[in-house]
Parts: structure tokens; C-alpha cells; sequence
């Protein structure tokens, strides 16, 4: 028995089985009579001879995947007359990408709760065979709207969701991602350090991706750091005085900050990151990312005064 006809034969039993009082919809095989067929249901017992395709399933067996998840707003594209292209980051399905249609314009326009960074709900329709979702419907949760006045927030804002777009896979579960947005999201809409929520994004993403060179120890000889490390032209780690005599350098205390927000929420963050710091997770994030973050730049041109 070949492998396809074991994979019909089990489409069939199970086809049986959660649906006792319907008959196994008939087929035309290839070769035979269709007067004769018509009215046969589809032989697929194992000891049948017909050879199967899977093009002779029904229609209705094709997936087609309707669903609702929370998400974080990433990016937005006015598309057509009223219609938008988003980009979602969903705990459950990664980042999706689709039209909103007829978002714009009208008296209510439903692309209000699309804002930047924005927690919504969404309905989303994704057909398998098609790149792009559909956005059935979007309902805020938490709205960025509240950053708008405060110019500096609002391009941190910018500058971590494009960070969280470049770091996030299209279709793969995102649940630690999405936690840390809405994490940050809260923070900016509360009492923090704007430049120290970035940086803390920054430095999870780098860690959840795999990127975070070691914050303890020296990158090229595995020293422990005991007052300060170094950052040099030797490579992204950070290093000893002893690899790395010249160079700007973290304290003890900077290292100390960076150790306890990988155990802290962004929340207690009440102070600016050291340049030399802002500057080193820059440039790991860009060389990891391999491409240029137009809104990282942005903020660090304009946005940081
Ligand atoms: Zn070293």
C-alpha cells in the first residue's frame, strides 16, 4: 500500500467516523466509467486498485483558517482608496501581515484603533494558499494614543516596534515578544525612561534572539568582569582590560543595570542608559538585524533631544 493511499484510507476512516450519517462524497477516478461512478461512493479500501490523486478530495477539505488573537500594531501602510496594510505581532500565530479593508474614511474610521504600537484584538482570515491575511475586524485594548503628546515617546514608540518587527518570525508563536511589547507599551504610557524602555527592548530582543553576547564575562578570553568591561572594535561582546585596553567602557554599576532587567519588567526603569551602552546595543541590534532601522536612526537623530 503506498503512502498516499494510507493517508486516503485515514481521511476516509476519520471522514466516518465524526460524521456516522453522511456517505463518503463520490468521486470520478481516473480511467473509469463515469456512468458507472456517479453513483458509487470512492473505493479507498486498502485492497482497492485504484490509484489516488489528492486532487480528487472535495473542495471543502482545503483548510481555510479563520481566527481571533490579541496583537500588537507594528506597522501600517495606507494601501488603495481606504484600505490598510498591517502588520500585527499575535502571541499565538508571530507576525501577520494583511489588509484591513475599508479602514479608512466614512464617520467612524475603523483605522482609529490601528495606531502604532496600539494592543487590539483582532479577527483575522488567513487562507492557506494566500500571503496575505485579511483583517476581519479590529477592536483596541490598550491604545498608544496617550504617547502622541510627548514627542520623544512617541519615536521610542516607532523605534520598538520596527525592532520588534525585524526580530519577530512571520508565523511562528511570538507569546515572549508580545509580552515584552505590551510590557514596554505600558511602560511608556507610564512614568519611565523613554531611551531606557528602548534600550531594554533592545536587550531582550538580542537575548530571545540569540544575539546577547555574555554581560558577565569577557567575549574573547571568558574573564569574568570585576570593575568594568569594556567596549571595543575586537567584536560585539563586551571584553576585558586586558583583551581591550583602549575603548569606552561599562562600570560595575552599568553592568549591574543591564543583569537586573533580565530579571526585572520594564516598569522601574527611572533613568537614561549610559551612551555607551545605547551605542553598543545599537550597533548589535543593526548588525543583527541586516538591514538599517530607519526608526531606531530616527529617534537617535531627532528624537533624542
Ligand atoms: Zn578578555
Amino acid at each position: 500500500m503506498s503512502t498516499s493511499l494510507a493517508e486516503a484510507y485515514a481521511i476516509r476512516q476519520w471522514w466516518v467516523r465524526s460524521r456516522p450519517n453522511r456517505p463518503w462524497p463520490s468521486a470520478r477516478l481516473p480511467g473509469s466509467n463515469p456512468a458507472k461512478v456517479r453513483s458509487r461512493p470512492l473505493r479507498l479500501h486498502p485492497s482497492s486498485s485504484a490509484s489516488w490523486r489528492p486532487s480528487l478530495l472535495p473542495r471543502y477539505h482545503h483548510p481555510v483558517t479563520d481566527f481571533t488573537d490579541e496583537g500588537l500594531i507594528l506597522d501600517t501602510l495606507n494601501y488603495r482608496d481606504r484600505d490598510l496594510l498591517l502588520s500585527v505581532l499575535t502571541p499565538h500565530y508571530g507576525v501577520v501581515r494583511g489588509v484591513f479593508r475599508r479602514a479608512r474614511g466614512g464617520r467612524a474610521p475603523r483605522a482609529a484603533a490601528a495606531q502604532l504600537l496600539s494592543q487590539v484584538r483582532c479577527s483575522i482570515h488567513q487562507h492557506p494558499s494566500a500571503d496575505m491575511a485579511s483583517f476581519r475586524d479590529i477592536d483596541p485594548i490598550l491604545s498608544s494614543f496617550g504617547l502622541t503628546t510627548d514627542l520623544k515617546k512617541t519615536t521610542v514608540a516607532a523605534a520598538v516596534a520596527e525592532l520588534l518587527l525585524v526580530f519577530c518570525p512571520q508565523g511562528e508563536p511570538a507569546s515572549r515578544r508580545y509580552r515584552l511589547g505590551v510590557a514596554i507599551l505600558n511602560a511608556l504610557l507610564g512614568d519611565v525612561s523613554p531611551d531606557g524602555a528602548l534600550a531594554y527592548t533592545q536587550l531582550w530582543l538580542l537575548k530571545l534572539s540569540g544575539f546577547l553576547p555574555p554581560l558577565d564575562s569577557c567575549s574573547n578570553c571568558g574573564a569574568q568582569f570585576t570593575d568594568s568591561a569594556v567596549i571595543s572594535s575586537l567584536g560585539e561582546g563586551l571584553h576585558c582590560q586586558d583583551c581591550a585596553p583602549s575603548g569606552p567602557s561599562l562600570g560595575r554599576h552599568d553592568l549591574d543595570v543591564l543583569q537586573s532587567w533580565i530579571q526585572a519588567p520594564p516598569s522601574g526603569i527611572s533613568c537614561d542608559p549610559p551612551p555607551a551602552l545605547s551605542r553598543w546595543l545599537d550597533r548589535i541590534s543593526q548588525d543583527a538585524a541586516e538591514r538599517r532601522l530607519k526608526a531606531l536612526h530616527f529617534h537617535r537623530r531627532h528624537g533624542a533631544t
